[in-house]
């Protein structure tokens, strides 16, 4: 199968390093770094996915985010139509991950059962976590739920052939990953289950937690795939590697 997968970067940010860790100590971490902001397609013969679609240029003004480009616009220059996306994998409902659902207007969406239930539960509205998401999205996803475009997962699954999502909470409450293989090669798409590489493979937690040792579980998870031979691609690293390249470059399995 001519599968591909491209990460396409939209917007960043530059912050306190230490500011990325929980429970930072180290003097060190006082420079500056930057967190990326990604989306990721996968496509093949038979279907476009696209895991999360980021935010708008509205949310990233509110919050202090410089934006690159719309996620939409970047589709474009891959050649892919917003009407061409067949399914969206939500990797979790933070505010930097479902800003364009509506934009998508042929889309499916796969989500955790357990990660819609916490937005729309008795927590959501705590101030330690209603701050990590805008409110508008969570709704239009309550709505796309009433016009049956929302397909509940529990757990880990295999959605397609060779397109498997993994539960790794800690970071969100149903925060799921996705592993994309073919024949030999195996992706992992972390979403923000690691947001850079330091994080799995220094056993670091990043930051924003909303269960600590699920988080560790899965960081070791991850660690447990790339032992095996799997691409790990984190979430918001600055720069990500595979097969030698930078981001936005094409991968085929
Ligand atoms: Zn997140």
């Amino acid at each position: 199968m001519n599968r591909k997968v491209f990460a396409v970067k939209y917007a960043t940010r530059s912050a306190q390093t230490k500011s990325y860790y929980h429970g930072h100590s180290d003097p060190h971490e006082n420079s500056t770094s930057d967190m990326d902001y990604f989306v990721w397609i996968i496509q093949d013969e038979n279907q476009t996915i696209l895991v999360d679609c980021g935010f708008t240029k509205e949310t990233a003004e509110k919050r202090g985010r410089k934006y690159l480009n719309s996620p939409v616009d970047s589709l474009k220059d891959l050649g892919i139509s917003p009407t061409d996306v067949d399914y969206m994998i939500i990797t979790h409902l933070h505010y930097d991950h479902i800003g364009n659902i509506s934009r998508f207007p042929n889309a499916k969406f796969f989500i955790q059962e357990k990660e819609m239930a916490f937005w729309t539960g008795k927590y959501a509205g705590k101030k330690e976590f209603k701050h990590h998401i805008e409110v508008v999205d969570v709704l239009t996803l309550v709505e796309e739920n009433f016009n049956n475009r929302v397909i509940f997962l529990n757990g880990n699954k295999q959605i397609f052939p060779g397109i498997e999502v993994i539960l790794a909470p800690g970071h969100s409450s149903g925060l799921q990953m996705v592993a994309i293989t073919d024949g030999d090669s195996r992706i992992l798409l972390t979403s923000d289950a690691s947001h850079f590489y330091s994080h799995y493979q220094q056993d670091r937690l990043f930051s924003t937690i909303d269960n600590l040792p699920a988080m560790y579980d899965a960081l070791e998870m991850i660690r447990e795939e790339e032992a095996k031979g799997t691409i790990i691609v984190p979430g918001q690293s600055h720069m990500i590697y595979w097969q030698g390249d930078f981001v936005g470059r094409l991968y085929f399995c």
